[in-house]
């Protein structure tokens, strides 16, 4: 590696980028700006190009021609931010990874702090956002629930607030490169990974510019992966819903019965009939939902194909990361055809 040779500790920063044309000049300043700030490590920029359809692949193409920090991790299309995430952190070289969004929305200054709680020991360093301008209101209300139902039912303990922005060192790096799961929830797989972990509060900015590509279809989907893959609570939960419908079928029964015995109104009811069909078919179905849900994931999991697929490598040693855990499936074209 051409940093070794300074013999500096070597800092990653990951960014995984998708459709971010309108920031992403905003963003490679600040980050040179950082860079420059920074004493005594080393470091490499690891964008991801998240099978953009804009112009991100060519702006990112030109700054690595000027910048031998960079390097950018093409995908053949797009596989979503935690996905996108997860090639960064295979592919970084770093003694320490940080993650960090492409909008400039998690400032690039609060890094300095994490490198300081690294540099004391700590391996994970996250971000918790104290304030969130610029979000629309029902964001931040089914945010701050997710977060709150998803720490309750969750196994580990995940902190609230808090989203990918973070620093983890290299025991932490290698630990989530063998977690091989397809269902990924990245800073939940951080907390169950342990080691010492320290939370920076910080001011989460405005979008610098674009939108934001995580529709409300994209956050349901991340939402329920984050519970399904940190909890088999729903299953216990579709469980219970079953039992109490069972208590009140069963007291429903024996007053059918009765009424049949004892008196003469039995053929009227049909309403109350109608009523405990409906109610524990619902119930019912709820349930087959619940369970289907995790057959799914079964499924996708026991698959096993790799994660991404990345279309290109570039300004990586020898044109590619130096190792892999999962095998992706690669077509590395070389660095001159690209530019
Ligand atoms: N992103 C990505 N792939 C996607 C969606 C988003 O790589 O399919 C990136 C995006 O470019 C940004 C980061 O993930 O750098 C966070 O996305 P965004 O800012 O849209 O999410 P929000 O901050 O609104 O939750
Ligand atoms: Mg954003």
């Amino acid at each position: 590696m051409e940093n070794s040779a300074v013999n500096k500790p070597l800092l990653s920063i990951v960014i995984p980028c998708y459709n971010e044309e309108e920031v992403l000049s905003e963003t490679l300043f600040q980050l040179d700006r950082f860079c420059e700030q920074l004493s005594g490590l080393a470091v490499e920029l690891v964008f991801i190009d998240d099978g953009s359809k804009d112009k991100t692949r060519d702006i990112l193409k030109n700054y690595a021609i000027q910048n031998d920090r960079v390097r950018i991790i093409g995908f053949s299309r797009n596989f979503g931010h935690q996905i996108a995430v997860t090639a960064g952190i295979d592919a970084a070289n770093g003694d320490a990874v940080v993650l960090i969004d492409a909008d400039l929305q998690d400032p690039p200054e609060v890094i300095h702090q994490m490198i300081e709680k690294w540099r004391e020991g700590y391996d994970v360093v996250y971000g918790t956002r104290t304030e969130r301008p610029g979000e629309s209101a029902f964001k931040l209300t089914t945010a701050r629930g997710f977060y709150r139902l998803l720490n309750r039912v969750s196994d580990v303990p995940i902190p609230l607030d808090t989203g990918d922005f973070r620093l983890m060192s290299r025991a932490v790096v290698d630990t989530l490169r063998a977690m091989p799961e397809q269902a990924r929830f990245v800073r939940g797989m951080v907390s169950w990974i342990g080691f010492k972990q320290i939370s920076i509060p910080y001011k989460r900015a405005e979008r610098f510019a674009g939108e934001s590509k995580y529709p409300l279809r994209k956050m349901i989907r991340f939402a329920v992966d984050g519970i399904l893959s940190f909890s088999t609570k729903p299953l216990q939960f579709s469980v219970g819903i079953g039992l109490v419908s069972a208590c009140i079928a069963l007291v429903g029964i024996v007053y059918a019965i009765m009424l049949r015995l004892l008196t003469n109104y039995w053929v009227e009811g049909w309403t109350a009939l109608m009523i405990a069909i409906l109610f524990i078919g619902g119930v019912q179905l709820i349930c087959v939902g619940v369970l289907g849900e995790y057959v799914g994931r079964i499924y996708n999991e026991i698959k096993g194909r790799p994660l991404y697929v990345v279309q290109e490598y570039i300004g990586f040693e020898q044109n590619k990361p130096p190792y892999f855990t999962r095998s992706p499936v690669v077509n590395i074209k070389k660095n001159e055809e690209n530019n």
